[in-house]
């Protein structure tokens, strides 16, 4: 299997460190054959900017990735991706990136409510069961849309929902269901098996929704989704422990925009 790694930030995102030469240089040094960025994509209006770069910044974002694409050329495979949050009314600024970028990644971060924007992220917060309604539907809105080439963390909602009860299942149900019918890959994300969680278990993945996952003709990824160089690949082992342990073999990349994956 190849190794890869699709979901990389950096500095960029004001929440993660290291620059892109650090982060290529790292993959180099650990046999990565394909290394995805994907910062978290700025809007030209602004919204959500705490969790971002500035939309002034996407020129320097871009030219520093194919900096790195070119020193590594015939070495490893470098590629220019963002991770996005969908709002509908973006559609136009989707497709745009669509053709500037080698694939695009999306994920929900945020609920929106009362108006505004809830992390799904702040330890301060635990979801409620409405909450998880709200992640379903805007999760499944997103993939339903077209633009995006595999779906991030779906079970990130377990970071702040303890449970796996009834609502958790309905949720997980109906995003796994989704999935399969719009036939987009979803990641099993290395980053909830090394960040600290509030529950005697790691925030996500979760055992439980996999299992479900398990059952469905669903492709599966694998990425670190790394903020700081040190876990650009140490969840890697995590990870292939964690699919052994569901009963699921992970899928790689085999041709960019568009991104295809192949499952051995
Ligand atoms: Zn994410
Ligand atoms: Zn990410």
């Amino acid at each position: 299997m190849i190794k890869y790694n699709l979901h990389t930030h950096s500095f960029y995102c004001g929440h993660g460190k290291g620059t892109m030469e650090e982060y290529a240089r790292a993959g180099f040094e650990n046999g990565l054959e394909i290394l995805g960025f994907s910062e978290h994509l700025p809007f030209p209006d602004g919204r959500l900017s705490s969790s971002r770069m500035d939309y002034s910044e996407k020129k320097d974002y871009e030219r520093d990735v194919l900096v790195e694409k070119e020193r590594y050329e015939g070495k490893m495979k470098v590629c220019l991706s963002w991770e996005c949050d969908y709002f509908p009314d973006m559609d136009g600024y989707y497709q745009q990136l669509k053709e500037e970028t080698d694939y695009l990644i999306v994920g929900t971060h945020f609920l929106q409510k009362d108006g505004g924007y809830q992390s799904l992220f702040s330890s301060k917060y635990k979801l409620t069961k409405e909450d998880l309604k709200c992640y379903a539907d805007s999760t499944i809105k997103a993939i339903s849309s077209g633009y995006f080439d595999f779906l991030a963390h779906p079970d990130v909602f377990f970071l702040n929902y303890e449970n796996f009860d009834s609502e958790a299942k309905a949720v997980s149900i109906a995003i796994l269901d989704a999935a399969e019918d719009v036939g987009i890959p979803i990641e099993a994300n290395g980053n909830g098996l090394v960040r600290p969680s509030r529950f005697p278990r790691p925030g996500y993945p979760l055992l439980e929704f996999w299992q479900l996952a398990r059952e469905r003709k669903i492709t599966f990824v694998r990425n670190t989704d790394a903020h700081v160089v040190e876990n650009l690949t140490k969840s890697i082992p995590m990870l292939e422990e964690f699919a052994s342990r569901v009963g699921i073999k992970y899928a790689y990349p085999v041709s960019f925009n568009p991104l295809s994956f192949k499952t051995e």
